[in-house]
């Protein structure tokens, strides 16, 4: 256990998207830090190989198949975790895709893939651990947003949409209630796994190419997230933008 967290401020944090990218590294910065991490994701052959890693460390991980789209899913990751450790601290909705493509190319599968995913599955996540985390007054919901939350680009267009929408929901949802934190962590170009799947070859591969160049390295964003978590009960870190010094 990390000495700045004491068995009386370790966290029960459960991350959704951890199979790789910045969900992974937040899992490792955070597990590494002395907290309990809850694991979500669809490729569970990943996240049994992480928690297998963490915990041959002497960290504290745990994994549940998770589909952020399907609210039962979400449902039964967030139950069960209650289940287990009768209290959920945080969340941090992580999960997200980013097929990007022109408007004019009609991918109408993949702008609702982003919308069920990138916007709906954060609320999903939000109505599976608000009503446990109101009645102990106390929580942290972190969302990870983007950059693409703050500027509109072509090829753009829906995925800004979705995190331009979960930024406005973060807000509203910061507003509305004393007791539960609410963060956004606006990550620029990062290196993932996010351009690899879906939209347009040449948008895809211009994305990848600026990650190449310009991309931080996961743990970037994955710290921003320790620092929002690590703050007093009275201190909300409502929003971290996190881009790379050269990203215009
Ligand atoms: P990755 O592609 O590496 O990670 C995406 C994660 O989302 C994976 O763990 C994937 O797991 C999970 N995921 C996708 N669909 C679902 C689903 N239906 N249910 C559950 N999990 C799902 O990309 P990043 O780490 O970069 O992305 C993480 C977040 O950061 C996203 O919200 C992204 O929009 C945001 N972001 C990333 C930036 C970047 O430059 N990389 C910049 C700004 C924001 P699995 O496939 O196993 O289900």
């Amino acid at each position: 256990m990390n000495a700045s967290v004491t068995r009386t401020n370790r966290k029960i944090v459960l991350i959704t998207g951890a199979s790789s990218g910045i969900g992974e590294a937040t899992a490792r910065h955070l597990a590494a830090a002395g907290h309990h991490v809850v694991l979500g994701a669809r490729r569970t052959d990943r996240l049994a190989l992480l928690v297998n890693e963490l915990e041959a460390a002497g960290y504290s991980a745990e994994y549940t198949e998770l589909d952020v789209t399907d609210r039962a899913s979400m449902t039964r990751f967030t139950e069960g975790a209650l289940a287990r450790h009768e209290r959920i601290d945080v969340l941090v909705n992580h999960a997200g895709v980013m097929p990007l493509a022109p408007m004019s190319a009609l991918h109408v599968a993949e702008w609702d893939q982003m919308i069920d995913v990138n916007l709906r599955g954060v609320l999903h996540g939000i109505a599976a651990v608000l009503p446990s985390m109101l009645e102990r007054a106390s929580g942290h919901i972190v969302n990870i947003a983007s950059t693409s939350a703050l500027r509109v680009d072509p090829s753009a267009a829906v995925y800004c949409a979705t995190k331009y929408a979960v930024r406005a929901l973060s807000e509203g949802l910061r507003q509305e209630n004393s007791d539960v934190r609410v963060t956004v962590v606006c990550p620029g170009f990062t290196q993932s796994e996010l351009a690899d799947h879906g939209g347009a070859a040449e948008v895809q591969d211009a994305v990848r190419a600026a990650t190449q160049q310009i991309g931080l390295p996961a743990s970037a964003s994955a710290e921003a997230v320790g620092y929002a978590i690590a703050q007093p009960a009275s201190v909300d870190v409502s929003e971290i933008v996190v881009r790379p010094t050269a990203q215009n």
